[in-house]
């Protein structure tokens, strides 16, 4: 059995505002979605006598840029059969979710198993983790915006990037969990405690038009 683990106290965790997205981490990543190994980051989904006959559970709602991981543990209980993942660039922010997931699921067992974090860079990586229109949903919440003209090449969201974006998703989307968007996360509730607004927009992956049925 899980030993039941004190939940992470964000002061040991604490780390500079920005890693820079286009530096040469030491990243682990697989060179194909088919060569993850995603047993270790969800084990309840991946119990080891498993018979092989079902195809394995992929994941299906991305959180980049996952920051502490509020999203993640927000959405766990709603969609307890869907598996989540958030990327998470920063080394310490990255490992505070990780721990806060560990620490839930210890303390609350059979919940939580849906959810996880992995430190990952998302400019470079996506396409080695998820396949073709493996995705229903991604969610960028609060992405730092990088007003310096210099440092618009950190931005998260750029026409370069919403194409990738567009090869992992399937085309749909918009639900209930818009609602929550604004305030699951940590950034949110700073924003919510400022008194300042939130501007939440949210996209439908279109069906492409010469694609035939292919996504
Ligand atoms: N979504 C969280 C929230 O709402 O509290 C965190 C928002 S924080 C302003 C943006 C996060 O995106 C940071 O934790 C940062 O490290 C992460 N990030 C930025 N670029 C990234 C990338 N290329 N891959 C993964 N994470 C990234």
């Amino acid at each position: 059995m899980e030993e039941a683990a004190a939940p992470p106290q964000k002061r040991f965790y604490r780390q500079r505002a920005h890693a820079n997205p286009l530096a040469d981490h030491t990243l682990r990543y697989p060179a194909r979605p088919q060569d993850m190994d995603w047993a270790p980051l969800f084990p309840a989904f991946f119990p080891p006598a498993a018979p092989p006959a079902q195809p394995p559970p992929r994941v299906e709602f991305a959180d980049v840029g996952c920051g502490y991981g509020g999203l993640l543990v927000e959405l766990s209980p709603l969609f307890p059969r869907t598996l989540m993942l958030g990327l998470e660039l920063r080394v310490k922010v990255a490992a505070f979710a990780g721990e806060r997931i560990r620490a839930l699921r210890a303390a609350q067992p059979g919940r939580f198993g849906n959810v996880a974090c992995l430190r990952a860079n998302a400019m470079k990586h996506l396409p080695h983790f998820f396949r073709k229109a493996q995705l229903s949903k991604m969610f960028f919440l609060f992405p730092d915006p990088h007003f310096k003209r210099t440092k618009h090449k950190w931005r998260i969201i750029s026409p370069t990037l919403l194409a990738e974006y567009g090869y992992v998703l399937r085309p749909g989307g918009a639900d209930p969990i818009v609602a929550r968007l604004g305030t699951s996360t940590e950034e949110g509730r700073k924003v919510q405690r400022g008194g300042r607004r939130i501007f939440p927009a949210v996209f439908r992956r279109l069906q492409d038009p010469a694609a035939g049925g292919d996504t």
